[in-house]
């Protein structure tokens, strides 16, 4: 279980979050909903640990993917070697299951720039999924890509959730992609920013 209290955090004299407090069980999914600006991404970095100052806690898993907003690729190596590199302990044949999970399998020796911004994305969440992390956090995954190309991506992050269950915490601007991944919505709101809604779907 994932277990995130946050009592504060700032940015210098800056406040932007306070008391927020929930848990995610493996196998459920957390959407966190806020305007641009509201401390989302701030959120995601102290539940995965990347960014240690803050008061309060977090009791997280070792075995953790980051979807961030931006596909963050090695562009100098192939699709091929951008999971193999992260995930060494997996055989070739694995990694060509995963990228074929993302529709890549014929991609594999391509590198990053001859891909798509939607193909990059796939690679990106490939690459969460190969490891079978026990917490899944995405920072807006779906964000800038036109609509068909984010329901198709929606459409298999539902796929690769459900046959991996993770516990899985997401960022999005977007009620409509809340409503259909998460489990439970959590609403950011004010300055700083506290939970105002809680939702629970499923
Ligand atoms: P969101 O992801 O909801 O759009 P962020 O978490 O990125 O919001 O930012 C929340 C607030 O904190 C914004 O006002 C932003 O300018 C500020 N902020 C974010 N990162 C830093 C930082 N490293 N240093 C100072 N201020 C920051
Ligand atoms: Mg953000």
């Amino acid at each position: 279980m994932i277990s995130v209290d946050v009592i504060s955090k700032s940015y210098g004299d800056v406040p932007v979050l306070q008391d927020i407090q929930f848990n995610v069980e493996k196998g459920q999914t957390v959407a966190i909903l806020g305007p641009s600006g509201i401390g989302k991404s701030t959120l995601l970095r102290l539940i995965a640990g990347i960014d240690p100052k803050f008061e309060g806690t977090v009791s997280r898993p070792k075995n953790m993917a980051i979807v961030f907003q931006e596909p963050t690729l090695l562009l100098w190596r192939s699709v091929f070697e951008n999971i193999q590199l992260i995930h060494p302990e997996l055989s070739t044949e694995a990694v060509r299951e995963a990228l074929s999970e993302v529709g890549l399998a014929d991609k594999a020796d391509l590198f990053p720039g001859q891909l798509s911004l939607g193909q990059q994305r796939r690679l990106s969440l490939a690459r969460g999924f190969a490891g079978n992390p026990d917490l899944l956090i995405m920072d807006e995954p779906f964000v800038s890509l036109d609509e068909k190309t984010a329901d198709e991506m929606l459409t298999l992050t539902e796929r690769l959730i459900s046959k991996t269950q993770p516990a899985t915490i997401f960022v999005t601007h977007d009620t409509t992609e809340a409503a259909r991944l998460a489990t439970q919505i959590l609403t950011l709101d004010g300055q700083p920013a506290t939970l105002k809604i809680k939702e629970t779907l499923k």
